[in-house]
């Protein structure tokens, strides 16, 4: 964990928040390239969730909402861990995460656990009275079964169908820690999956006159939760997360969070544990009954109110187990010319599509104006405005540069030589294998459009 945070540092993925002030527990900031990384994972979940499909509409809703949707989703008596303080050193932990019963920092006995409420008020408008509260959200998910209606009137969707929301979340954990993985400003993409009640989705067939339930068959909801299941593991592979180190964990019925009949873990093997990435819950009709909103079913015709299956992702999570899954450090030597200097090579391997920077581009050598008049005009310019994530390094000699990209995670350098300007073909060095083939400077976009896909 300690090599990530500090190359997220060095190579400007990842800042503490407020740092030059000392820090602010639980906050990072987004810098260049880690920016481009949560973009890429976020735009990869958008397109295979949202884009894809037929059944799925996006929202972004408001942060801030009325403290109603609140009172009502259950969120102000219940959102709560919870907390024990320390009774000589006064530092508070949460109670279901300490591992013997004594402070962690300094040993002293622990005082009685007692409720906290997580969600960070805050006061709307001028006026001072408790209507003027609200709280900066704590999961995205309200957000969409507040616009299940205008949703359904503005779309007409038919069941099952779904609701997509990528956003900010906020927690006032009591203990933020171990980097991305437990903040108290963190961004989640949610998708509330609206399928047919228990009682109006089965089929039927006539025995003795009657009508009965075929009695083999799965509750519709038991369906889509096995097919969410399959869905976000296809995900997780395709942008890079190392399966093997995940789990799928059934959480015991005490267990379950206040609006859930049954939730799913998606753990990983953290360094600091095997610990929850993401989750997958069945919510019942426990949010759009408590807002009173309903669905006319045409079939049936009549009012019903659907059900919920909840894929809940965290972004910064996404983040964090992928970086703990693409980060290698590399000790042979059989890396070609300008690899070499004997130390271990660390890379990042990303898939190219995910990686914050497709190519480098470089001129051999930086005081050549033939070269970098060259490497800038005919490479580096339509490189650019083809892909975007396309950097300019010159930089220290080859070698450095090829390190430099490496702890970026950059799949390909291209370097600009004097054979180039006789014959009009590049190097391009691969990341992963050291690699270099020439390629000819016309078929470049070509070469790497094929390798990104
Ligand atoms: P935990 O038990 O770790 O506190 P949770 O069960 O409360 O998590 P959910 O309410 O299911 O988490 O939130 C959905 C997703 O949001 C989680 O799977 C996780 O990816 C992410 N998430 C939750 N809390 C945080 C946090 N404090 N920092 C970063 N990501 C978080």
């Amino acid at each position: 964990m300690e090599k990530i945070v500090s190359l997220c540092k060095r190579r400007g993925f990842i800042f503490q928040g407020s740092e030059i002030y000392g820090g602010l527990a639980g906050t990072y900031d987004w810098g260049h390239f880690g920016l481009a990384l949560k973009n890429n994972i976020k735009n990869s979940w958008w397109k295979k969730f949202v884009d894809s499909r037929r059944d799925m509409y996006g929202i972004d809703a408001a942060i801030l909402m009325r403290q109603e949707v609140w009172q009502k989703a259950g969120h102000v008596e219940n959102f709560a861990d919870l907390m024990v303080e320390c009774e000589k050193c006064k530092k508070k932990f949460r109670a279901d995460l300490i591992e013997e019963n004594k402070c962690e920092e300094c040993g002293g006995k622990l005082g009685e656990a007692k409720q906290f409420n997580m969600m960070f008020a805050t006061k709307v408008g001028a006026s001072e009275d408790s209507s003027a509260i609200s709280y900066l959200r704590p999961e995205t998910a309200q957000g969409m079964f507040v616009n299940f209606k205008n949703t359904v009137d503005a779309f007409h969707p038919k069941l099952p169908f779904g609701l997509a929301q990528i956003g900010k979340a906020f927690r006032n954990e009591i203990t933020p820690r171990d980097f991305l993985f437990r903040q108290r400003e963190f961004e989640q993409m949610e998708i509330e999956y609206f399928v047919r009640p228990p009682e109006t989705a089965h089929s039927y067939e006539i025995r003795n006159d009657t009508k009965v339930r075929k009695e083999e068959e799965k509750e519709e909801w038991e369906k889509y939760f096995e097919y969410w299941k399959d869905e976000m593991m296809e995900w997780m592979e395709e942008v890079g997360i190392d399966m093997s180190k995940v789990h799928d964990i059934d959480i015991a019925k005490e267990d379950l969070a206040h609006y859930s009949k049954r939730t799913t873990d998606f753990e990983f093997e953290y360094p600091f544990g095997q610990k929850e990435l993401f989750g997958l819950a069945y919510r019942t009709d426990f949010d759009l009954k408590n807002h009173g909103l309903d669905y006319v079913d045409e079939e049936e015709g009549k009012k019903i109110t659907p059900h919920v299956i909840e894929p809940t992702f965290g972004v910064d999570r996404a983040v964090l187990a992928l970086l703990l899954s693409v980060y290698t450090e590399d000790t042979s030597t059989s890396l070609s010319a300008g690899d070499k200097d004997g130390e271990a090579r660390t890379y990042l391997k990303f898939k190219p599509n995910i990686a914050p920077v497709i190519c480098a581009v470089s001129p051999l050598l930086k005081n050549k104006p033939e070269l970098v008049e060259y490497a800038n005009t005919k490479v580096f310019a339509p490189l650019k405005t083809e892909f975007g994530r396309v950097i300019w390094d010159d930089n220290g000699n080859i070698g450095k540069r090829y390190r430099r990209q490496d702890e970026i995670g950059t799949p390909f350098c291209i370097v600009v030589d004097f054979d180039t300007l006789e014959d009009n073909t590049v190097t391009v060095r691969d990341r992963d294998t050291g690699n270099q083939e020439r390629v000819k400077v016309e078929e470049l976009k070509n070469y790497l459009k094929n390798k990104i896909n």
